[in-house]
């Protein structure tokens, strides 16, 4: 018989997922369908490939990065340990639990490295445009290769999008930007706090990329943070010279006006406004179209495309779990790929899976809700493949004392400890507490002597 092709697009954390996945399948013996790759950076990694680039890359392509300098996980790395490859078993020893961008990069790569899977990947080559073909059930992808310069066309029988949608950002606009004197940038341009040392500051937005660059802000020295909210405040108990007022009306030069009332003088804007799913390479009947939302429209069990299920969707929901959910979804679209899990063919069964998972996500609301959602979603998934079981309720367990950690000091959460669910290891504290620890690169992070234990081994 013939060997089925599979195109990915894209080797970010999910892509990557995806073909760890196979390889798992082929390092016990089954033989796997030949794996195409396409990615249009120069590396893998995804938004944990910096660049310090925004606007276009040196391709012309739309940088994919929304990633900046000193970020920090946002949530204990207990919550995102791939199952098959722990922390201790990457580092040689259990490390601090909210480890910088850099740390967290040499982890994924890490795995993948040893998996071998590096030769699947056709690297500076975005995918143009995907078409079904009815006739004989296949995709034709149309990609750029950039280091040639030449596009070309390649038959595939299943496509799974990897493609990430935190990249293209949803950039409102408000009477008086034309006129104000600074800089107004979306998130996804920020890259180094330090720039706006000694700067009032205004953010749009009340979720994680206003929290967390109004925190790098503070900690480089901005001189105040204001933060705007449309629906909900954030509600954290604040620095002093961190505000949080209602949703902007509008700016007069440089003074911001509140839907309170209130105004302020301010110097920059960061608009924290989020991101849209974006997919410009695919046509209509193949096209996700959902908001950012942990039960996503027409996907059934979160990655099949209900309208055409020979095409799959990895990573398309708002994200508690990360790195360990990608590999649930991608042990499963593996499976279904070759014949271990069937996916059923009428299309009202496969409505009634996505109805029900939404239902179920409005039927209840806060965080911890949010979060049991999504661990039992993990839970599903994996009790269905292969992948290594582990204690996704331990997971969930840790992001809820994070939750607690966050409302007792926001400025000092990432100095808090979790034992792994993986290995069982508490994670030792960090060397610096994180407001005071500038240098986040990996050989601070992890101190000296063991970046020279790696590079010895
Ligand atoms: P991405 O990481 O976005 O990767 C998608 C890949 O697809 C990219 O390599 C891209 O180049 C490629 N691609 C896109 N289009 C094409 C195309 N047409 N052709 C070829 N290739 C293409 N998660 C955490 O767990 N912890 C954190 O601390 C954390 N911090 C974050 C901080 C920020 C600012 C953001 C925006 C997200 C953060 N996340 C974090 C969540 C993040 O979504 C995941 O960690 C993860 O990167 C998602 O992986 P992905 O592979 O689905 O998507
Ligand atoms: P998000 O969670 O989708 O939040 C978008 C925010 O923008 C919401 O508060 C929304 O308000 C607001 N908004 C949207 N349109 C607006 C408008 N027209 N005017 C005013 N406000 C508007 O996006 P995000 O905060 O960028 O987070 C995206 C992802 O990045 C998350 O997965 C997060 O974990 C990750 N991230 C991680 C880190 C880190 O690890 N250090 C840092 C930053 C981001 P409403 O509530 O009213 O809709």
């Amino acid at each position: 018989m013939k060997t089925k092709r599979i195109a990915i697009i894209g080797a970010g954390p999910s892509g990557l997922a995806q073909m760890r996945a196979f390889e798992s399948a082929r390092s016990k013996g089954e033989e796997i369908p030949e794996i195409v790759c396409f990615e249009r950076q120069s590396n893998w990694g995804g938004l944990w490939n910096y660049t310090w680039r925004t606007g276009l890359d040196e391709n012309g392509e739309p940088v994919h990065s929304s990633m900046y300098r000193y970020l920090w996980s946002n949530g204990p790395k207990e919550g995102l340990e791939f199952a098959d490859y722990s922390f201790e078993e990457h580092f040689g020893k259990q490390i601090a639990s909210y480890p910088p961008r850099a740390v967290l990069f040499d982890y994924i790569e890490g795995r993948v490295l040893k998996a071998g899977i590096r030769d699947w990947i056709r690297f500076n080559t975005p995918v143009r445009f995907v078409r079904y073909n009815e006739d004989d059930e296949t995709f034709t992808v149309t990609a750029h290769d950039q280091v040639k310069d030449s596009t070309y066309e390649e038959t595939f029988d299943h496509v799974i999008c990897a493609s990430g949608h935190f990249t293209t950002p949803n950039v409102p606009h408000y009477e008086g930007f034309e006129e104000f004197k600074g800089r107004i940038l979306h998130a996804h341009d920020f890259r180094d706090a330090c720039e706006f040392a000694g700067k009032d500051l205004l953010l749009l937005g009340s979720s994680y990329s206003a929290e967390d660059i109004g925190s790098q802000c503070w900690k480089y020295g901005a001189k105040s943070i204001t933060t705007s909210y449309r629906s909900a405040p954030m509600g954290f108990k604040w620095p002093d010279n961190w505000d949080e007022v209602p949703a902007l009306v509008r700016m007069e030069g440089n003074i911001a006006h509140f839907k309170d009332g209130s105004s302020r003088h301010v110097d920059a804007i960061i608009l924290c406004t989020g991101y849209k799913h974006f997919f410009n390479f695919l046509p209509d009947d193949l096209r996700l179209k959902t908001t950012n939302r942990l039960a996503t429209a027409d996907l059934y069990k979160g990655v099949v495309f209900i309208n055409n299920t020979k095409m799959f969707y990895l990573g398309m929901q708002d994200q508690w779990f990360t790195f360990n959910m990608f590999d649930a979804q991608a042990w499963w679209v593996r499976d279904a790929i070759m014949g271990k899990i069937e996916v059923p063919t009428d299309l009202n069964v496969l409505k009634a899976d996505v109805e029900e998972r939404i239902a179920r996500e409005d039927a209840g609301d806060g965080d911890k809700y949010a979060i049991q959602y999504q661990g039992d979603y993990v839970k599903e998934l994996i009790a269905e493949t292969d992948y290594p079981d582990f204690d996704v309720q331990g997971a969930c367990e840790a992001f809820f004392a994070w939750k607690d950690h966050k409302k007792e000091d926001i400025m000092a959460f990432r100095n808090k400890s979790y034992r792994s669910v993986i290995t069982g290891t508490m994670a030792p504290a960090h060397h610096t507490p994180w407001k005071d620890a500038l240098d986040d690169s990996l050989e601070t992070y992890l101190q000296n002597e063991l970046v020279k234990e790696k590079e010895k081994a």
